[in-house]
């Protein structure tokens, strides 16, 4: 059986990885600057999280929600040491786009409204129609009944205002720094001001920490530089370093209900425990104080090249824009010098997303060979 084919492949088979590096078949090693789209938050096969999960499924890999698990307990408790968000509660799922779709259907339910607001370019996951096809008026959100999602540019307050004053908008759904679309990041004043809106129209600030959180930008979170506090922080890909764990914290004025929300895998033993040491080596390692240090080292290196028209993102979520599109650019970095390098909407940016463990040694070895190609 062929695969379904929805992926262009790069000809490279990575087998096996460790820390910043990545293997082939033929033993190559690459410098990864990708993080399989920053994912990769402690460094691949860190021993802390071997040991954790190999120690896990030796025990109990996998029961269900139906029944008590402390894991999920210890997770919760030593987000709110690490993550500084006190005021939460934890709901676990599987993945970025399921702990979105969670979050918009909790909208949906505390306010009675159907409608979401969200960001030209924006990028928030693919499987909102799953929703949509439950038949089950418990489960399902009122989204489900002719929801619309208006989209407004990034730093439009009047925008935002002209349709949450319809007063039919149950969320706003925000990248605090867009992934998928280009690292475009607005002001403290509109995020503050779109705080304010969405209080003021009884509409959920909804903050999509899927790529940014579990330290990528420095803070745990990137909305946390904004002094704000969103309904819901929607979280996954650092969480599980590539164990499939994702989650939302829950502000505690959206009350829970028996069968509110609910899933199968969502927050097993292993994923708990995957989690948990991510959580544990971000600490031991103070990883959110070396992705600043080394995210500063990148930007000065980074502003000496003449060819670079901008620098942007904050912590170990960069971007590098050029005057031309950069898919040759990155071919080379790939096949001549052994970087993996991420992409975006925007053609003509080079992303950067290692894991949080990157040294500056790492950091010279890209721009040495990035000079060369240019
Ligand atoms: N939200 C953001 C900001 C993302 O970048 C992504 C994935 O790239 C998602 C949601 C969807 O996450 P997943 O692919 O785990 O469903």
């Amino acid at each position: 059986m062929s695969l379904f084919n929805v992926y262009p492949l790069f000809d490279i088979t990575p087998i096996r990885a460790k820390d910043v590096y990545v293997y082939d078949e033929k033993d190559i090693e690459y410098l990864d600057l990708y993080g399989g789209h920053a994912v990769i938050s402690i460094g691949h096969s860190h021993p802390t999280y071997v040991k954790a999960i190999s120690n896990q499924v030796e025990k109990l890999g996998f029961y269900s929600n139906a029944i008590q698990n402390p894991l999920q307990t210890a997770l919760a408790n030593t987000l709110v040491e690490v993550s500084k968000c006190a005021d939460y509660e934890l709901f676990l799922c599987n993945s970025g786009a399921e702990a979105n779709e969670n979050a918009l259907k909790l909208a949906s339910f505390q306010t009675g409204k159907k409608n979401i607001l969200a960001f030209n370019n924006s990028f928030h996951g693919r499987t909102s129609a799953a929703v949509a096809a439950t038949d089950n008026p418990k489960i399902v959100a009122a989204l489900n009944a002719q929801q619309v999602v208006n989209f407004v540019a990034l730093g439009d307050l009047e925008a935002v205002e002209s349709i949450l004053k319809q007063e039919e908008t149950c969320a706003v759904i925000i990248e605090y720094i867009q992934g998928v679309g280009g690292l475009d990041e607005s002001t403290t004043e509109f995020y503050q001001g779109l705080s304010q809106l969405c209080k003021k129209y009884n509409t959920l600030l909804i903050a999509d920490e899927v790529q940014s959180g579990f330290g990528r930008t420095g803070d745990f979170f990137a909305f946390q530089k904004h002094g704000i506090t969103p309904d819901i922080i929607s979280m996954a890909k650092g969480m599980g370093n590539g164990f499939p764990v994702g989650g939302i914290l829950i502000h505690p004025s959206i009350k829970a209900s028996f069968g509110l929300l609910g899933t199968t895998f969502g927050g097993n033993h292993l994923a708990c425990a995957a989690s948990l040491a991510v959580l544990e080596v971000l600490e031991s390692e103070n990883l959110l104080e070396n992705t600043k240090e080394v995210s500063a080292y990148f930007m000065r290196k980074a502003e000496k090249l003449s060819k670079v028209k901008q620098i942007k993102g904050r912590g170990l979520m960069l971007g590098l824009e050029f005057e031309f599109p950069v898919s040759e650019l990155r071919k080379k970095l790939l096949f001549t010098h052994h970087i993996f390098t991420g992409s975006s909407n925007n053609p003509n940016l080079i992303r950067i997303l290692p894991p949080l463990t990157l040294q500056k040694k790492h950091v010279d070895v890209f721009f040495e060979a990035l000079e060369k190609e240019l």
